[in-house]
């Protein structure tokens, strides 16, 4: 019985060494989830903090690359047009390999022999140069930052400019009825589809955004929702806050857009009532200015801060010189108004790149309605579309001749220094 009890006192004793070493591993266990809970706490804090330095950051990368920049795309020629005249498409074009910023157009003349020579050659360099081959991705990769700087709170407007037939249409919203995974997609659903990833990322660090899209045509200076219902056409008028500077339009639907199907459904509306339109009024699209607008507001629950930004995206009427000694009536206050409004925007980017007291918006519906969207921390992107077509050397001239005076005024910029 004495040697039972021995072993279980033995027992008892060994039990209690295990508790007292138990407690102690709980003990430093606790601790050790305590100081991790506050190192969490820590990181959450520094990646908020990370968050709002990168904000800065990136908003001074764009500025250094200039607020207003120009990037210029030749769309690449159709199976119809290389079938059709082989020798004269992009003949009169070509592109410095090394370097994706030159476009040189050269004129030929035919000499005695009967020999092509180039009589006269146009360089022009600008931010970005694509090439025919340059797919969508490759294109929205180069403006993807923009749309992050709508994002993080800045106003922006990416303009499609070029004649009509060069591709505008296809950079901003890509083929009518394209999948919704297709290649080919534009800017605009990249812009959104990028907007959407970004906001849920971003929800982690505590942000949580509302999205308000628009759909507007300017025609013959007057405005048109694109996303009314067919028939109810009120009388829109720009307004702007006296306060905030906010723009409104009288009467234009506002969509709240919390899916990216719902803006394709928003797209699809707004190229519907395009298309109706333009059986009453022939290519009307072609001749008047569409204008998408997202407006993003972000709210962070955790830091209060609050963004509020605004991306426009601006398929712009076709460019081509229209005559107006022929026209007349109907035709030429189109002509009239396409010429006016186009130079008019011109006369405001270059004013704000000259850094001029004055800008005249109110000269045109269309620079009057992005007010707010153009000058001060806004950035400004324009795209010239150039068609390969040697047929339109002289358009494509005045296109890149127009690019160029939007964009050569910079000089004195960061962006100029650092090259
Ligand atoms: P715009 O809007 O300037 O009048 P579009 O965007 O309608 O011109 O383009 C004219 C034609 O060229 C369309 O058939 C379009 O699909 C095609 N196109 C334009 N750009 C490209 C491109 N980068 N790749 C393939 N096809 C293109
Ligand atoms: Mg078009």
């Amino acid at each position: 019985m004495e040697s039972e009890m021995r072993a279980n006192k033995l027992r008892l004793e060994q039990t209690e060494e295990t508790v007292r070493v138990r407690d102690a591993t709980i003990a430093r266990l606790e601790k050790e989830l305590e100081e991790a809970g506050i190192a969490v706490l820590n990181l959450e804090g520094k990646v908020r903090e990370e968050e709002t330095i990168r904000r800065k950051l990136h908003n001074t990368v764009q500025e250094l690359k200039g607020n207003i920049r120009v990037f210029c795309r030749v769309r690449p020629p159709l199976p119809a047009e290389i079938e059709e005249k082989k020798e004269d498409v992009l003949t009169h074009i070509s592109f410095e390999d090394s370097d994706d910023q030159v476009i040189e157009l050269k004129q030929t003349s035919e000499s005695a022999s009967g020999q092509k020579m180039v009589a006269k050659s146009y360089p022009f360099s600008f931010d970005r140069v694509f090439q025919p081959g340059t797919k969508q991705l490759a294109v929205f990769d180069e403006i993807s930052q923009l749309v992050q700087s709508a994002l993080d709170g800045y106003n922006v407007c990416i303009f499609a400019y070029g004649q009509t037939g060069s591709g505008k249409t296809f950079t901003m919203e890509g083929p009518t009825n394209a999948a919704e995974d297709s290649e080919d997609l534009g800017m605009i659903p990249r812009a959104v589809h990028q907007i959407f990833d970004t906001a849920t990322k971003l929800k982690e660090k505590g942000w949580t955004y509302d999205m308000e899209a628009q759909f507007l045509e300017i025609y013959n200076e007057s405005i048109r929702d694109l996303l009314g219902s067919a028939g109810a056409e009120g009388k829109h008028e720009i307004k702007h806050h006296p306060v905030t500077g906010k723009t409104s339009v009288t009467d234009a639907s506002t969509v709240l857009v919390t899916t990216p199907a719902e803006v394709h459904k928003v797209l699809r509306k707004a190229s519907q009532n395009r298309a109706v339109a333009s059986t009453n009024c022939n290519e009307r699209s072609s001749r008047s200015h569409s204008v998408f607008t997202l407006r993003l507001t972000g709210t962070n629950s955790l830091t209060s801060e609050t963004s509020s930004g605004i991306l426009n995206l601006i398929d712009l009427a076709g460019s081509e010189r229209l005559s107006s000694s022929g026209s007349t009536g109907d035709r030429l206050k189109e002509t009239q108004a396409i010429n006016k409004s186009l130079s008019c925007l011109g006369d405001v980017i270059y004013a704000l790149a000259n850094g001029d007291k004055h800008v005249p918006y109110r000269n045109s519906k269309l620079t009057y309605l992005l007010q707010g969207s153009l000058g001060g921390n806004s950035k400004t992107l324009m795209f010239v579309n150039v068609s390969p077509l040697a047929g339109s050397f002289q358009e494509t001239l005045c296109s890149l001749r127009f690019a160029t005076k939007v964009n050569s005024c910079q000089i004195g910029t960061a962006k100029k220094m650092i090259k």
